[in-house]
C-alpha cells in the first residue's frame, strides 16, 4: 500500500527531526492529517521496526504516547569539539599504543559531558 508507506516514511522523518524532545502522538497525526487509529498503527509498526521508541506520558489528563527516534543522524556540529580534532598526539593516538583513545581522559571527559547533555535533554520532554 503506497500511501500507508508513505505515510510511515513521513512520520519517521518528522519524528527523527524532533530529535530528543520527541513529539506527542496526537501532533504527529495533526500534522500529517492522519487518523489517530491509522497513525497508532503506524506507531506500533515502526516500533516494532526498532526505528522508534514510545514513552507513555500524562497529557492534559489522559494518558498518550511521546515517540522519539531511536537513531539520530550524526552532524558535523556534533562533533565540532571533539578534543581529538585540535589533538597534537592525534598521529600517535592508536588504540595498542600508550597514547590511546582507550585511556584518554580528554575523550573519556567529552564523551561523558555528551552523554549528561543527552540525558539532560531527554529529561526535560
Ligand atoms: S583520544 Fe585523546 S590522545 Fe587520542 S587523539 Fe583523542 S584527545 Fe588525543
Amino acid at each position: 500500500m503506497p500511501r500507508r508507506n508513505d505515510l510511515e516514511q513521513k512520520a519517521l522523518q518528522f519524528i527523527i527531526n524532533t530529535g530528543y524532545e520527541g513529539v506527542l502522538q496526537s501532533e504527529l497525526w495533526r500534522k500529517l492529517r492522519a487518523s489517530s487509529r491509522e497513525g497508532s498503527r503506524i506507531a506500533l509498526k515502526l516500533e516494532d521496526k526498532g526505528l522508534i521508541r514510545r514513552e507513555k506520558e500524562l497529557r492534559d489528563g489522559r494518558w498518550t504516547y511521546r515517540l522519539y527516534p531511536k537513531r539520530l543522524p550524526a552532524s558535523i556540529d556534533s562533533i565540532a569539539d571533539c578534543p581529538c580534532l585540535l589533538c597534537p598526539d592525534n598521529p600517535r593516538c592508536d588504540p595498542s599504543s600508550a597514547i590511546s583513545p582507550r585511556s584518554c581522559e580528554r575523550l573519556t571527559e567529552w564523551v561523558l559531558s555528551i552523554t549528561k547533555t543527552e540525558f539532560g535533554m531527554m529529561g526535560d520532554s
